[in-house]
């Protein structure tokens, strides 16, 4: 029942989210006007903007004009749906799960708009890493290297103030470094290997959930990265440029990592310090 009804709440946000998926990138407010089609111009009724249900009924084409409608609108709606009964499975109703939905939501608009315009809205990006300090007082984040910092410092702060130290760090620390690599490779290459979007997310996923794992995050979409990148070369027999951009493997490492983080860390650490 609870991952029934969340799936539904997630099929209606989704229907949001497309709405800023097309207009953030282009600079337009997601309140109004109402959605059109964008070839006949026609207002798009209520009844035609149901998620997913309108999309199969009408066959992905507009009532009026018949222009096809991007799979892109049911295929966000959906995922976003799945992913929100598969929250409220794992961790039932709570804070930690609404946030969890909040992120994954995030990652989804993050995952299209750079893949179909190369573009990581501000928005999310800036707009993520100021929410992810701000939430992280009230859901302490494991614990990570402001734990550290404070050990060598021989302090001993309260979890929340621990775990608003570590988002602020991450956050400050991925913004950094990866600005500076970023900075360096153009200096080095003459050509943008890591764009500002990027970094800002990078920064955006340690805020939301500590250094840790937004360096598992990191590692495993470079990893992704990479396998694709060379996939695309070899099978395919492209260029590198036809692999997805960085952003969208981000987005795809960061959501399954809020699930398993933890086991994969801790399997880490045992396996390096014995
Ligand atoms: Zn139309």
């Amino acid at each position: 029942m609870t991952a029934a009804i969340s799936f539904l709440c997630g099929l209606l946000t989704g229907s949001f989210l497309n709405v800023c998926i097309r207009r953030w990138p282009a600079g337009e407010s997601v309140i109004s006007p109402r959605s059109r089609c964008p070839r006949c111009g026609q207002t798009i009724a209520w009844f035609d903007n149901v998620p997913l249900l309108s999309y199969l009924l009408l066959r992905g084409r507009c009532r009026r004009c018949a222009a096809r409608i991007s799979p892109r609108y049911p295929l966000v709606e959906f995922t976003n749906a799945a992913l929100y009964a598969l929250i409220a499975a794992h961790g039932g109703w709570s804070l930690e799960s609404a946030k969890m939905m909040l992120f994954a939501s995030m990652m989804i608009v993050l995952f299209c708009t750079d893949l179909a315009e190369r573009i990581l809205p501000d928005e999310i990006t800036v707009g993520g890493i100021v929410l992810g300090i701000a939430l992280s007082p009230f859901l302490p984040l494991d614990a990570g290297l402001a734990d550290i910092v404070f050990l060598l410092m021989s302090k001993d702060p309260a979890p929340w103030m621990r775990s608003l130290a570590e988002s602020a760090l991450g956050a400050v620390i991925f913004g950094g470094v990866l600005f500076l690599i970023g900075e360096i490779y153009f200096r080095l290459r003459g050509i943008d290997g890591l764009g500002l979007g990027d970094v800002k997310m990078a920064a955006m996923i340690a805020a939301f959930w500590g250094v840790p794992q937004a360096l598992l995050v990191l590692f495993a979409g470079s990893l992704a990265a990479a396998s694709a990148g060379v996939a695309v070369v070899l099978i395919a027999g492209k260029d590198w440029k036809y692999a997805l951009p960085f952003g969208s493997y981000l987005a795809a490492a960061a959501v399954p990592a809020m699930f398993r983080s933890r086991e994969i860390l801790a399997w880490y650490w045992h396996w390096t310090t014995g």
